[in-house]
């Protein structure tokens, strides 16, 4: 069996988790928001490690390691930025999170959390994005049967935690 949860808090503070999942951008050196405070965290060995990678396409993911984080790892992915929808947004945002668990799979990774990728900066709606991070976990997982013992969303304010526990309290039905 599996857990599948939401938490409200701060990704970089997270303990019961092998990997958290960074929003990044295709450059992979930081930027703002989650990326900023991951490699703030991790300190600079991270940023070194980032800079062998080459960056990163959008829906795509990478993995480092995890440095002063409390994690193992660090799995970077690059969600897509909104724009109106009709730019694949939906398909790019779905690859995220199939592609990051994929990589974790790939590197015996059995528990792992997500920000609310591309709902910053990005702006992508976090009630469709929700939707999109909970239905691509559950279509991995069933896909996938043991591959993970735990994944959660670790969401830094009030409306993107509700919109994740929305979307997860209806598949636990
Ligand atoms: P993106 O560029 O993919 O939109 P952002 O970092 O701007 O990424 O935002 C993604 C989400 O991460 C937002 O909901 C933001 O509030 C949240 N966030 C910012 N800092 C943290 C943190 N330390 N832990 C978890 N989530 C965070």
């Amino acid at each position: 069996m599996f857990t599948i949860k939401t938490v409200k808090g701060d990704i970089t503070k997270i303990t019961d988790v092998q990997a958290i999942v960074n929003a990044a951008n295709n450059s992979l050196l930081g930027g703002g928001g989650v990326d900023g405070a991951i490699h703030h965290a991790a300190g600079p060995e991270l940023l070194a490690e980032c800079r062998t990678l080459h960056g990163c396409e959008t829906g795509e993911a990478k993995i480092t390691r995890a440095y002063n984080l409390p994690c193992d790892y660090v799995i970077h992915t690059v969600g897509p930025i909104w724009n109106g929808g009709k730019n694949n947004e939906d398909k790019l945002l779905t690859d995220c999170y199939y592609n990051s668990l994929k990589l974790a799979m790939e590197n015996d990774i059995r528990t792992i959390a997500f920000p609310s990728i591309s709902t910053g900066v990005y702006h992508f709606p976090v009630e469709r994005a929700a939707k999109i991070a909970v239905k691509t976990v559950c279509r991995f997982l069933q896909e996938n049967p043991d591959s993970f013992d735990l994944v959660e969303w670790v969401l830094f304010n009030d409306q993107a935690a509700s919109a994740y526990e929305t979307e997860v309290s209806l598949i636990q039905k």
